[in-house]
């Protein structure tokens, strides 16, 4: 059983503690899910998590506020038992995020769907020639007739292929650069989408290369303003990168886990694992890296939750140092498990895989290192 100790800090509420209490007890009776066609099991797992009302807390309906902490203790505690229902969770969210932030009442439509588990939503940022670099999007939105003309391409689109709708950025040109975005609600089924690539990663997930070819939305498929979508997409980062964060430190809790039980029950040199001091050395290390990691991510969550307009630097902080650690952790895990540590089946082995990708997406470590270090230089009167 993990350390649960943390729910006692400051940062928690009694119902974070209650709903903290109930989930474990959903994750242990229901995951981890059969990953064989991952398709099916997001499928699969959206329908179940919106069925038990795990997926409300995914997305803020009409006068209320998404809850941080929640969404952040909810990823932790499914990224520890299952990657894919953490994944399942976090992108109805994401996916949604705009319209819970900034979602008009007719667009609040969907996201009511996703909430109950009967959509999948995907959020389509990424472009070949521009991932870190937003301002340098190039799909496009033209005026036509009382709406819009999309074109061009999303790639690295998480959910893309099985999702119901998308929320879509691209250039409607108020200004060059940054300003000249806006954001779009996308059903799926919109005449012109085209699914040109499945793209496979080291730990699978649904992920397409989608084609926009005079794709056709109303002028009320706008989310926000015209030429807001690049404060909109960083908006929707800013509360979702602590969750990231809080994916990370359930997996890095699993391997710490792991590793607590594999230097436990193994013996070497007739003693247990565990007695060697340069093993207690990884395991006080990896201790450490979850207990810093919990605090910036709840930090940063207790932050929002607390009123912040915006939480860039505490957002950026939390997931650059909960993904590089857990990274530390899973590697630190699998060197304990020796040879079994790489065996295919494995659970270090497979987070080993999975803990790679949240190091890159939504805002890779060194852009999160310059959005600290520009909050530090602006206190600084630099
Ligand atoms: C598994 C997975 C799922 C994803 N899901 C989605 C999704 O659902 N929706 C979506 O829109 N996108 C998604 N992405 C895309 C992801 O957000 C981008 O891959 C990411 O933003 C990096 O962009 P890029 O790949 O173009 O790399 P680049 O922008 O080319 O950057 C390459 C590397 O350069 C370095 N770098 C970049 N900028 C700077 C800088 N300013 N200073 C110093 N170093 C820098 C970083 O190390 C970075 O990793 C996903 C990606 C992956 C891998």
């Amino acid at each position: 059983m993990p350390d649960r100790s943390f729910l006692d800090w400051p940062f928690f509420e009694s119902r974070h503690r209650a709903l903290a209490a109930a989930l474990e007890e959903w994750a242990a009776a229901n995951l981890p899910v059969d990953h064989g066609d991952v398709d099916a099991a997001c499928r699969g797992l959206v329908a179940a998590l919106g069925e038990a009302g795990w997926l409300r807390h995914s997305g803020a309906g009409a006068g209320e506020r998404l809850d941080v902490r929640t969404l952040c203790l909810i990823r932790e505690t499914l990224a520890r038992r299952d990657g894919l229902a953490d994944f399942s969770f976090a992108m109805q969210g994401l996916g949604m995020g705009a319209v819970s932030l900034f979602g008009s009442e007719p667009q609040r439509a969907w996201l009511e769907e996703t909430r109950a588990g009967r959509a999948i939503a995907a959020f389509a940022l990424t472009e070949p020639a521009s991932g870190s670099d937003v301002a340098n999007t190039a799909t496009t939105a033209v005026p036509d007739g009382n709406g819009y003309r999309l074109d061009g391409e999303k790639t690295y689109i998480s959910n893309g292929g099985i999702a119901d709708v998308y929320v879509v950025f691209a250039r409607t040109g108020e200004a060059p650069g940054a300003k000249g975005l806006s954001a779009f609600l996308m059903p799926a089924d919109t005449p012109g989408i085209g699914i040109e690539e499945r793209i496979e990663v080291m730990a699978p997930h649904p992920l397409a290369h989608l084609r926009l070819d005079g794709v056709k939305l109303p002028a009320e498929a706008m989310i926000g303003a015209p030429g807001a979508g690049f404060k909109v997409a960083m908006s929707v980062l800013d509360v979702f990168r602590p969750s990231v964060g809080a994916a990370a430190l359930g997996f890095a809790r699993r391997a710490l886990d792991a590793a607590l039980a594999r230097a436990t029950s193994r013996e070497i040199f007739g003693a247990p694992l565990a007695d060697l001091q340069m093993v207690q050395g990884h395991l006080a290390e990896m201790a450490l890296d979850v207990d810093a990691a919990a605090l910036l991510v709840y930090r940063a969550a207790w932050t929002k939750d607390s009123g912040a307009a915006r939480i860039s630097r505490e957002a950026a902080m939390a997931k650059l140092h909960a993904t590089e650690a857990a990274q530390r952790v899973i590697d630190q895990a699998v060197q304990i498990h020796g040879g079994d540590g790489v065996r295919v089946g494995e659970a270090v082995e497979s987070l080993y895989r999975e803990i790679r990708a949240l190091r890159i997406y939504e805002g890779a470590s060194d852009v999160q290192k310059l959005i600290i270090a520009r909050a530090a230089l602006a206190e600084a009167g630099r």
